[in-house]
């Protein structure tokens, strides 16, 4: 596990970060506001603002007039930020997030977690970090609300309001074993059994986000995304998801030859372009509906589908080798009744669309690296 050590000379403002037992590699990271906070301004922080769904939802939170704070351990991999200030900053750490949580901030988007694709979450190697790591940053940021809340109580501002992404991944096992009729509605997740310590953790933090407002009357809204993917997401390096692990092999496959597969491919998902759950999320975090709910798409294909389908955009010809790995539920598809009924609107972008945008993006990063 990557430790990480923080001071705050300068009262939060400025983050330093060092690895512990490397005193030479003290770096000053920093907080690279370029635009100060003009009162009045609609506030909002992202946690987890270097990651895919983060650096998305503060360009969209940007473009609709917001100030907005990033927080992350990394700044976003290959995209300059969009965000007003960004901290580098380890949110396990709760006087990491004492600083960035602040009392000006009205809307809080929690999405920060040591995440990653089926090479991440299902080995079983990474069980520990992901449960630990997670809950910490969730358990430091519910703390920290609960003693804001009083605060802006007896300031006269309006509560404080904060989004959990939640994941697909808590549904139970037992109810995804049918490639063709997974069963992932809202009210299917207990007797709870999800198939992964991530999807445990997930679980867990809902209801304590939950309880949180039950009893401490903090504003909360949940959402289980369901496979989101698209532009600015990872693509290499072990931690990407199928659309763009399948986007990179096709690229990188020449004409009529093999790409390598993990199971027999014939296991189902659904997989939800970025723009659209950003869009679910603001939505949701707009209405008086707390959650949870699904943030995913309907359109279910078979892995072996989703890999032709990067193919043909390529305009080439594969065939695919099944090899042992590791591989997840063997069928999972968002039920999108739930969304449908309390916004009035569900996801409907078509999945070709998402991975012909995704897959023209991930060429140009490999070409970059050619
Ligand atoms: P991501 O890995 O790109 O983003 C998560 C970010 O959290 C990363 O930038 C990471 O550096 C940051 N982070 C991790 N530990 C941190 C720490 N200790 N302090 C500060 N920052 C830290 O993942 P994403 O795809 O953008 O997912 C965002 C959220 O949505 C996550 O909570 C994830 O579990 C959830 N989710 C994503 C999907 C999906 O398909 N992408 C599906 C279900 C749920």
């Amino acid at each position: 596990m990557t430790d990480y050590v923080f001071e705050s000379p300068d009262g939060g403002k400025t983050m330093y970060r060092k690895e512990v037992g490397n005193e030479a590699s003290k770096v000053l990271l920093g907080n690279t506001s370029h635009r100060p906070l003009i009162p009045g301004s609609k506030t909002a922080i992202v946690l987890g603002a270097g990651g895919f769904i983060g650096g998305h939802l503060v360009r969209r939170l940007v473009k609709e007039g917001y100030w907005v704070r990033g927080v992350d351990v990394k700044f976003p991999e290959y995209d300059h930020t969009a965000a007003d200030d960004f901290i580098i900053g380890d949110l396990r750490d709760p006087r990491v997030v004492d600083a960035v949580v602040t009392d000006e901030l009205d809307e809080i988007y929690q999405l920060a977690a040591d995440m990653g694709g089926a090479g991440f979450v299902f080995t079983g190697e990474h069980d520990f970090d992901i449960m630990h790591n997670s809950s910490l940053i969730n358990l430091n940021v519910i703390e920290k609300m609960t003693k804001i809340a009083p605060r802006r109580k007896a300031a006269g501002a309006k509560k404080q309001r904060v989004f959990y992404s939640s994941s697909a991944c808590m549904y139970p096992e037992y109810n995804q074993r049918d490639p063709n009729n997974p069963m992932c509605s809202e009210d299917s997740a207990y007797p709870a059994a999800p198939d992964s310590e991530y999807g445990w953790e997930k679980l867990f933090s809902e209801r304590m986000f939950l309880a949180a407002a039950r009893n401490y009357g903090l504003e909360v809204r949940i959402a289980r995304f369901h496979n989101i993917f698209g532009p600015y997401g990872t693509w290499d390096g072990g931690r990407e998801k199928a659309p763009a692990a399948f986007g990179r092999k096709v690229i990188l496959c020449p004409n009529n030859g093999q790409i390598e597969m993990w199971g027999d491919g014939e296991q189902t998902r659904s997989f939800l372009f970025v723009d659209e759950c950003v869009e679910g999320i603001r939505r949701l975090f707009l209405s008086d509906f707390v959650g949870p709910v699904n943030i995913g798409s309907e359109e279910m294909v078979t892995i072996n589908q989703l890999a032709l389908m990067a193919a043909e955009i390529q305009g080439k010809k594969i065939t695919i080798k099944h090899i042992p790995g590791p591989l997840g539920v063997r069928g999972r598809n968002s039920d999108n009744k739930l969304i449908q009924e309390k916004l009035g609107w569900q996801p409907n972008y078509p999945l070709r669309k998402g991975m012909e945008i995704t897959v023209r993006w991930i060429a140009e990063k490999v070409k970059e690296q050619q």
